[in-house]
Parts: C-alpha cells; structure tokens; sequence
C-alpha cells in the first residue's frame, strides 16, 4: 500500500462513525437544554495564540503542536483544544464589551502530536462546553455537574469525578514556592520533571513517572487564600447538594497554564485508555491574558473517542438497532425503470409507512441469482421483485430474506 492514514489519525466507518454522531447528538440537546449556544470555530489559528495562552512549558506546546506556516510566512497551528479558540472568538466579537454572559458549546477535530494508544490519538474530536463572565462558584459546579449528565446520557454512569483548585495568582506563587523546595529533595527525578522543576513545578504532580515517590509533598489545601478556600468550600457544597460524588485530589493540576481555581477531570475504570474521559476548570485570566477585558469563564471538554469506548462498554449503542435493509431486484431485465421509479419513492416516503430503513438496487444487467447474492451479502430484511406477469397485475413479489419465503403484494400498498 503506497498511502496511508497518517500515523494516530484514523478512517471511521459504519458503526463507530454512526456512534460517535449520536455521541455528539444527544451531547448538544443537553446543552441546548442547559441553555448554551453553539460555536462553530476555525481549525487553524496563529500558533502564537496557543503557546501565549496554553503556556510555553506545557506538553502540548513544547511537544504537540501540528505547526506550520502558510505561503505568506504566517506562523499556524492546528487546534490542540477548543477553549482557546472560543477565548480568541469571544473577544474579536466584541462580546466580552457588549454582551459578557454568555453559554457555548462545540465539538469537532483537534490535533495533538501524542504517541497514539487506545483512545488516544494525533486528530481525535472533543465535545466542550464553556460558561463565560460568570465567577460564581455555581458555574463551576454546574459544569462539573453537565460533564456528568452528558456522560450519564451515554450509559456511562461508573465514573469517578476528581476535582481539586488550584487557587489563584494570590496564593498560588507561594504553593508553587513550597513545590520547588520539596522537589529539590527529592532524588531521582525523571529528566521530565527535572526540567519542570525550573519552569512548570505544579506539573510534577501529576507526572505519569515520578508521582508516586512524592508522599510528603506540600498540599494546595494549606495553601490557598481565603477566598479561594471559601470559593472551593461552595462548589464542593453545591455538587454535594446536587448529588454529585466526587473525591478532592490534591494532585491533579491539569496540563494546560489557563487555569485558576477549580480544575477537575471524570475518569472511569470501564475504559481501556487510563487517561480521563473529560476534563476541565475555571480560567478566570484566559480572556484578559489574550487581550479582552478582564471575563472570568469555566468549561470543560470530553474526548469524544474516548467517551465511545465507555459507552460502549456500558452497552449504550445496544439500545439503537440501525434500519433495515431492502434490496429492490428485478427478474425481467425492462422492468428497471419501474423498479428503479419505486427505489426513489421508498428512499423518499418509507416502505408501508416505515421509514426506518435503507434501500438498495436495483442493479440492472444482472441475473436474479446474482442480485439475491447481493441481497443476502447486505443482510437485507427483504427483497422487493418486479417480475413481469406479477407487475401487469399491479403487484411484485416480497422475499423475506431470512426464511426465504415469498409473498405477492399489491405494489400500491407498498
Ligand atoms: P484536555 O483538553 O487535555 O483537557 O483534554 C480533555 C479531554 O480530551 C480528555 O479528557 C480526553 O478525553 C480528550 N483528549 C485529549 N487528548 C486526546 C487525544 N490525543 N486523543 C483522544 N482524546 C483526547
């Protein structure tokens, strides 16, 4: 074979392409009914707007990025995430002067240079929804909440919701003080986290190597300001009220620089891929950092991939049986035309009303035996037959295709 898909991207077929559809169907009327609004933006944007925001020592920017430039030198990159983007959409629509509140959701292709696994890989598609100008601790709890009911709509109900806030840039330089001191003692460091101590130190927390030596590390919750406390102390009052479990992980920081406060991911045991099903947080400096006025927002992204393999295996796409299939043949080589007429109007209006189903044929040039191969290779429910001597009566011949047996129909009830 001489071309390929290019390594972590895939051709999506049948099944998985219809699921992951429905995924993203049944996604957008949860929001719809939340009351967000969807946003539709480009996949490439200036590079410069993702390495200022995401943040220069995050894995996605250091190592990530599909960039390139276009034939006037202009530096681009492929969309890693959608919150950015949106951030950029916000702000060159004038909404963070006129109209600050606002919902919105998207969906649709990002692109990562990760090394691909299951569920992980360089082109996959993410389903967010963001809450913007709105700083209340109940924004974040509602978010972290629709992440659940979205995911909940699926199937997947076995998740575990780990949350943890990472204070605000009050407190949080004097946590990231305590970080490097702890580090520094720490020996044998993964020459990731090595080069982390110096520029990104929350990051060792969650290093896929090296976290499970820190034991006695310095916790955020000893830490934060008084209002981010008291900030934390309400969305965890908030989830708690809605029923919403969920542990406190003072190790989870989240690999992109954009967030303040509250940062969480939904993990589930049910899925192949180790890594979280969606995450997301508040990042109330992002809107004002790439140049709009000052708007704090919280959203949240599912991998849509990802979220697919969980449902998955919680047996959802069980319940959506795909239509049937008819095959309409032809016995009598001159009858293609009315067979082909009555192929049309079955597409269009259904057969005996039922218009869950899909046609195929006919297929002119080819003896009944061949064209019923066919019908059986499609798995076709029924096979509608125009032959002569029945059509001069108005009729044609129904064949169930699984028990072979035949019966003659008057073609106007069809
Ligand atoms: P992030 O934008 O890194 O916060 O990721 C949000 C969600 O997107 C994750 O929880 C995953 O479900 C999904 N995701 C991130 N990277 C990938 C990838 N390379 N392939 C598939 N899904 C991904």
């Amino acid at each position: 074979m001489k071309y390929k898909s290019p390594r972590g991207t895939r051709d999506i077929f049948g099944e998985t392409a219809l699921g992951l559809s429905l995924l993203e169907q049944k996604a957008k009327e949860i929001f719809i009914r939340h009351g967000f609004e969807e946003v539709r933006t480009p996949i490439f944007e200036d590079a410069a707007l993702f390495t200022r925001s995401i943040g220069q020592t995050t894995d996605i920017v250091e190592k990530e990025m599909y960039v390139f430039e276009d034939r006037k030198g202009r530096k681009l990159a492929l969309r890693p995430e959608g919150t950015v983007s949106l951030a950029r959409a916000f702000i060159e629509h004038r909404m963070d002067i006129s109209s600050p509140a606002g919902k919105f959701f998207y969906s649709g292709e990002m692109f990562r240079y990760e090394r691909p696994q299951a569920g992980r890989y360089r082109q996959f598609r993410q389903i967010g929804a963001e809450i913007y100008a709105n700083s209340s601790p109940a924004a974040d709890a509602e978010i972290i909440i629709l992440a659940q009911d979205v995911l909940s709509s699926f199937g997947i109900d076995k998740i575990n919701i780990h949350i943890n806030s990472l204070g605000c840039e009050k407190c949080r330089p004097l946590f990231r003080e305590a970080l490097v001191n702890y580090f520094s003692s720490v020996e044998d460091l993964c020459q990731d986290c090595v080069r982390r101590l110096e520029r990104n130190p929350l990051r060792l927390l969650d290093c896929k190597v090296d976290s499970c030596k820190f034991t006695d590390f310095p916790k955020i919750s000893n830490y934060r300001c008084s209002d981010c406390k008291d900030n934390f102390d309400t969305v965890r009052l908030l989830l708690k009220k809605a029923n919403c479990n969920f542990t406190v992980n003072d190790k989870l920081v989240r690999g992109l620089d954009y967030y303040t406060r509250t940062v969480f991911e939904v993990r589930s045991d049910a899925v192949v891929s180790q890594d979280a099903l969606a995450a997301g947080g508040r990042y109330d400096n992002l809107v004002k950092e790439i140049g709009g006025q000052n708007t704090p927002a919280v959203g949240f992204a599912l991998g849509a991939e990802r979220v697919f393999l969980a449902a998955q295996s919680a047996g959802f796409f069980e319940n959506f049986k795909s239509p049937e299939n008819f095959f309409v043949a032809i016995a009598d080589q001159e009858l293609f035309g009315e067979a082909f007429a009555f192929a049309v109007k079955a597409t269009r209006d259904g057969i005996n009303g039922n218009k869950d189903i899909s046609v195929f044929g006919p297929i002119n040039g080819k003896s009944l035996t061949n064209q019923l191969k066919f019908a059986d290779k499609i798995q076709a429910a029924k096979t509608i037959v125009f032959a002569k001597t029945e059509f001069e009566n108005g009729k044609v011949l129904v064949k169930n295709m699984k028990d072979k047996t035949q019966i003659e129909v008057e073609l106007n009830n069809l």
